[in-house]
């Protein structure tokens, strides 16, 4: 299968619905985030947390990919509080990604599995809050939160980032499991069995970190949630590079697997009928906001 393909549907073939749910806002500083800054571009912007939540079209089963902010500052890690303040505020939580599934109808507890993006603050959300929910993450994101504060004071990972007995560790070097190459990815593991779901290997802004790359229709239409792999749309579309900042560094950890993930989101894009959809989208949700909050659940993202 060539880079700029992706797996042909089978006979009835599965898919999913999907709509979007924010979970927080907080404060991107440009000079953090981006480089040459647009001029267009105050020095700052506010932007949303976002998580996407998933029905299986044949079995009705709820996924969560991601889960956006914690309510309370204070339920975060010391040093998660201090680099927050510091580099993020103001942060504005009214709900947490549980509240919006339930103010859109759904049970908190009818969430069967919770994919976790990477470790960061702003997407980890609260697992008690989803207390069936099989938490799915890779291992660079399990390694960060086991070794993580209280044991590490100093650490901004809390040990309570993931649910003890209900959590899955994709680790991308596990030979058992079978990883393959979809599109522009060269690891990618199918969730469910039945090409629905994959789970993509997305190295680079922090250990672990992963996409999700779902069918929307039974006919060869896909979405791709991207989480941080781009914080913004300049950088996609190469108006912008990942800035260099003096005080914090690159906000990707491994800049060189950053570059090369944002060119494979650039291939996939190539692939007709594939909608990427980023953490921290701001056009999708001044967009909704605009619409009568189209896209938000219980309203769904329509397939292409
Ligand atoms: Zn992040």
């Amino acid at each position: 299968m060539s880079n700029n393909s992706l797996p042909p549907p089978q006979s009835d073939q599965p898919f999913f619905e999907i709509s979007a749910l924010e979970a927080g806002f907080m404060t991107f500083r440009t000079d953090i985030f981006l480089e040459p800054q647009p001029p267009s571009l105050s020095p700052s912007w506010e932007g949303p947390s976002l998580c996407f939540l998933l029905r299986h079209s044949a079995t009705g089963e709820y996924i969560l990919f991601d889960s956006g902010f914690r309510k309370s500052m204070d339920q975060y890690p010391p040093v998660a509080q201090a680099l927050i303040q510091k580099f993020f505020a103001p942060v504005r939580v009214s709900h947490d990604a549980a509240d919006r599934v339930a103010e859109g109808g759904l049970s908190p507890s009818n969430v069967s599995k919770v994919i976790i993006s990477h470790a960061h603050f702003d997407h980890i959300g609260n697992s008690s809050r989803f207390p069936a929910a099989t938490y799915i993450v890779g291992k660079g994101t399990h390694d960060l939160a086991a070794s993580g504060y209280p044991t590490n004071p100093d650490s901004p990972y809390g040990q309570d980032t993931l649910p003890t007995g209900r959590t899955r560790v994709l680790d991308p070097s596990d030979a058992s499991l079978s990883w393959t190459q979809i599109g522009p990815f060269e690891h990618a593991l199918d969730l469910l069995g039945d090409g629905s779901a994959y789970i993509i290997d997305s190295p680079g802004h922090l250990p672990g970190h992963i996409n999700l790359l779902v069918r929307t229709s039974t006919d060869g239409a896909w979405a791709h949630f991207a989480a941080d792999s781009v914080h913004d749309w300049s950088l996609f579309h190469g108006t912008s590079v990942f800035a260099a900042h003096p005080d914090v560094g690159c906000v990707h950890l491994d800049k060189e697997s950053a570059v090369r993930q944002v060119a494979k989101l650039r291939e996939l894009a190539k692939v007709p009928r594939v909608r990427i959809l980023l953490a921290h989208d701001v056009p999708l949700w001044k967009k909704a906001r605009e619409n009568d909050w189209d896209g938000f659940w219980p309203k769904k993202i329509p397939s292409l």
